[in-house]
């Protein structure tokens, strides 16, 4: 007999679950409903089981407390209760603290009812259920709340609050979703434990792995603990479901880089569960063509943004400079990203200015230690992108000698990375690809051109495809530059400056093809290069003059451009000068009624510069 004193009644808690179910135990319970063979119980809200009728001592009707000993728990989770009448007897409440599961195991939980604390990271509101994207330090998982077709399911809870869901986990259309049966915003107290133990997790998570460069390079070892940085914010912001915008320089080295951190991104997206082809809004790359964040650009990204954010219940964005976002000219479109709160990081080799950082949250840049432009922003992209996912590595691998010829980087780092990839790529294979890519995108404009810029840059898996459209795409690049130079050398002028080096003028407006390819700066860029071939070893400054802008290519003057522009900018009053670039390479505007004072001035300056010995 037993010693009824001894008996204990359990009350099973609202986030118990099956296994907290043990055969022998006595429950408090409540009567569900009847069967011709017996009477089903909830042990709480959701746990079922069955007393068959011949184990069924009192009358009852629905809802009536009731007493019950588990007989046995089937592997099927049937249970087999008895009614059980204790005359003396004490309560015990099971009750689960901690959220019993993270999202990471839902795949294995599919059919099982759990409870997790989770973050919200977007709200979506489809014809039927609203979808909730929850987000844990272990991955993240959308759940389906339904109250009637099209009409918000729990409307108080908002984006990023952090909530305690429970709910079955199913599977539809191949992808995990929790059914979800309750959901209730945590107390502040709550909150602020979970939300700690969630950071700091993916925090921790987020951590790039320690891997080493591609090839030996001081200033990429001087750069690593910055570009780890730049790692784990984009790691962090794929883990907990916010879209990332990367905003490049529509050049081959800007597009390089973009579209190896581009690879990395979908690589994670997808390991994490997103699907980044057919869902756009985690991810977007978008060219600029100025080497810098024009407002234009700035309110694009807002537009999109803030209107995802209400149409799609979105978090609003990170953004990724590549290839520009540096100096000062991006400060006023980061203010105006600032006021939504938006974070920036930055990953440039053009020369820094120091005032722009307090908008940023990292900065990759290799004068800050000491290096130049010559590190390309596409040798930093691949190797960021292999510190975002180390699995993008064989795709990337070729990117950075494309960049390096792209943008002329005359640092040691050229060398290295074009012999990485010989066997795959000659010097000339990349030269060909860095045009074909600064041809294409002179026709895609604004658009990122996304699979046939992968086509350019082989990484579509398919070779002999990437091959012929390179081809075609150089072979129909030289024909215009060829076309372009015909019509602009006899044009070109010639004058020796105060330092001895040569300087070339071509008014790109009177003597060019205009809204074409070769553009302005493109057509520059090729006269110097003609210009430097015919006076080998001689410093040599083209400037190709249009109405209100100058472009400015040179070869063996220590000149600064930033600076210039900065210096012209106090000296001629009504000049409205402004621009940049790299030291030796960039360009100026001013207005068209100056341009002749503000040429001149230029002129000045650069035959004032010392030549590099
Ligand atoms: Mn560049």
């Amino acid at each position: 007999m037993e010693n009824n004193s001894d008996i204990v009644v359990y009350r099973l808690g609202a986030n118990c679950e099956l296994d907290d179910v043990k055969v022998g135990n006595i429950y408090e319970a409540s009567v569900q409903g009847f069967a011709n063979f017996g009477t089903f119980v909830l042990l709480n809200n959701h746990i079922k089981g069955l007393i068959h009728n011949s184990n069924v001592i009192t009358d009852h009707k629905e809802r009536d407390p009731i007493f019950v000993k588990v007989r046995n728990v089937r592997d099927n989770g049937n249970i087999d209760l008895e009614e059980f009448i204790p005359e003396i007897y004490r309560t015990e409440n099971i009750v689960k603290k901690s959220s019993s599961a993270r999202l990471s195991d839902l795949s294995r939980l599919v059919g099982r009812r759990v409870s997790l604390d989770v973050e919200v990271a977007q709200i979506k509101q489809t014809s039927g259920p609203t979808i909730f994207t929850f987000v844990d330090e272990s991955g993240s998982e959308n759940g389906a709340a339904f109250i009637e077709a099209g009409k918000r399911a729990y409307p108080e809870v908002e984006l990023g609050d952090m909530v305690s869901v429970s709910g079955e986990v199913m599977k539809r259309n191949g992808q995990l979703q929790i059914e979800v049966g309750s959901m209730r915003v945590l107390t502040e107290d709550e909150m602020l434990e979970v939300k700690v133990r969630i950071n700091d997790a993916l925090e921790e998570r987020a951590k790039p792995k320690d891997l080493p460069f591609l090839v030996e390079s001081e200033v990429l070892e001087k750069l690593k603990p910055e570009m780890q940085k730049v790692a784990q914010i984009v790691r962090k912001a794929i883990f907990t479901a916010q879209p990332i915008i990367i905003r490049h320089h529509a050049d081959a080295d800007g597009i390089s880089a973009a579209v190896a951190v581009e690879r990395a991104i979908v690589e994670l997206i997808r390991e994490n569960g997103g699907d980044p082809d057919t869902d756009s809004h985690l991810f977007k790359r978008a060219p600029s063509k100025a080497p810098f964040y024009e407002i234009e650009d700035v309110t694009r990204d807002l537009d999109f943004a803030l209107k995802d954010n209400v149409r799609f219940g979105q978090k609003l964005p990170l953004i990724l400079m590549m290839d520009n976002g540096s100096t000062e000219e991006d400060e006023a479109s980061y203010r105006l990203a600032q006021v939504y709160d938006i974070p920036i990081v930055v990953v440039d080799h053009h020369h820094p200015d120091e005032s722009t950082d307090r908008y940023l949250k990292a900065h990759v840049n290799p004068y800050h230690v000491g290096g130049d432009f010559g590190v390309t922003a596409g040798m930093l992209g691949a190797e960021l992108a292999r510190m975002i996912s180390p699995a993008v590595e064989a795709v990337v691998r070729h990117f950075p000698a494309v960049a390096a010829v792209g943008d002329r980087s005359e640092a040691p780092e050229r060398q290295l990375y074009l012999d990485l990839v010989s066997d795959d790529y000659s010097e000339d294979d990349c030269k060909n690809i860095a045009l074909a890519l600064d041809y294409e995108q002179f026709w895609l404009r604004f658009n990122d051109g996304r699979e046939i810029v992968k086509d350019i840059l082989d990484v579509n898996n398919n070779h002999e495809r990437h091959k012929k459209l390179v081809a075609l795409l150089v072979e129909e690049a030289n024909l215009a530059i060829a076309a372009q130079l015909e019509a602009s050398m006899p044009h070109v002028s010639e004058k020796i400056l105060k330092n001895g080096a040569h300087l070339f003028t071509l008014d790109v407006e009177m003597y060019a093809h205009r809204f074409t390819f070769p553009p302005p700066g493109k057509t520059s860029g090729e006269v110097h290069d003609r210009q430097c071939r015919s006076h080998e070893g001689e410093p040599v400054v083209t400037l190709g003059i249009g109405p209100d802008f100058a472009v400015i290519r040179s070869r063996g003057v220590l000149m600064n451009i930033p600076e210039m522009v900065r210096e012209l900018r106090e000296e001629i009053v009504g000049g409205g000068v402004n621009g940049g670039g790299h030291l030796v390479v960039g360009s100026i505007k001013f207005v068209e009624g100056m341009r002749d004072t503000v040429v001149k001035c230029l002129v000045k300056k650069i035959g004032e510069y010392p030549l590099d010995s």
